[in-house]
């Protein structure tokens, strides 16, 4: 793909100020897009904001729908319409035993994995149908293809992403607008070191052995780039990915199982 292929295409990135999503703003900044990004962190939207000339940025929980709409109000202003929406946020909630969960942390992951996802899309279609068409990027996880044991909130809630990301693409193909999930395997960075060790924690054992572990779970024994999602979404959002929608695209080494 040459450094100009999405040239005129105006992109919103939800939670992109660090990890994934930052790596994907930069990555459609840099082939020529127009992008505006939000996250809770005002210092770390400030950060990405002096790296990437012309970024737009918004100060704005998406587990809030009037913090969204404020976020769809500033994006639009900034971008002048929209052609892609890229649902990146989600935390990884709580780890335990189903009976030892909090509901509240339960609540807390599902509203910002997945309400958010509604939160935005409800605001991002209108413009998509007005631009004559566009794609829509959910952000799944390997734990939305298989279940994952003392993470059920998590799992439950990436699960939804793909029934939701289905039932768009079915909606929404008409206009011309494609809605696909990408369900990454574990990437390497510091939440996933947050996510060894917690879960070291719950089994007994060191984190040097539960990151072994994981890395046993795929047939390529390998921990997964940011960079390599943000490639992934350049191909959906670019001509080469134009036939694609409703799918729930792994990126994870091939995951046999998530029993660790
Ligand atoms: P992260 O924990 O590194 O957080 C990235 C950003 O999200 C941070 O800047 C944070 O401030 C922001 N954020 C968190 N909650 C927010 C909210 N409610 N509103 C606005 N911003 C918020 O996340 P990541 O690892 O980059 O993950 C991005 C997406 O990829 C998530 O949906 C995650 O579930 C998914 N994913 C991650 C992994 C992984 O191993 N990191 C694996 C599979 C899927």
């Amino acid at each position: 793909m040459t450094e100009s292929s999405l040239a005129g295409l105006r992109a919103l990135v939800t939670a992109a100020a660090s990890g994934i999503g930052r790596a994907i703003a930069g990555a459609l900044h840099a082939h020529g897009a127009t992008v505006h990004i939000c996250d809770l962190d005002a210092e770390r939207l400030a950060a990405a904001r002096a790296e990437l000339p012309g970024l737009g940025t918004t100060q704005a929980d998406v587990a809030d729908p009037a913090q969204v709409d404020r976020l769809f109000d500033e994006a639009v202003t900034h971008l002048g319409g929209l052609d892609v929406l890229v649902n990146n946020a989600g935390i990884a909630g709580p780890t335990g035993p189903v009976e030892s969960l909090d509901p509240a942390a339960w609540d807390r992951t599902m509203a910002v994995n997945i309400n958010s996802q509604f939160y935005c899309a409800r605001r991002a279609v209108p413009l998509l149908k007005a631009a004559g068409g566009g794609a829509i990027v959910n952000l799944s996880s390997v734990a939305g293809l298989f279940g994952y044991p003392l993470r059920a909130p998590y799992a439950a809630s990436k699960w939804a992403v793909i029934g939701f990301t289905k039932t768009l693409a079915m909606e929404l193909g008409e206009y011309g607008i494609r809605v696909n999930a990408i369900c990454p395997g574990p990437v390497e960075g510091p939440r996933i070191e947050g996510v060894f060790a917690a879960r070291a924690a719950a089994q007994g054992v060191s984190v040097e052995a539960m990151r072994a572990g994981y890395l046993r779970q795929n047939s390529l024994h390998t921990l997964i780039q940011a960079q390599d999602i943000a490639d992934l979404v350049l191909f959906l959002c670019s001509p080469a990915g134009h036939k694609f929608s409703g799918q729930a695209l792994a990126i994870d080494g091939n995951t046999e199982t998530l029993r660790i």
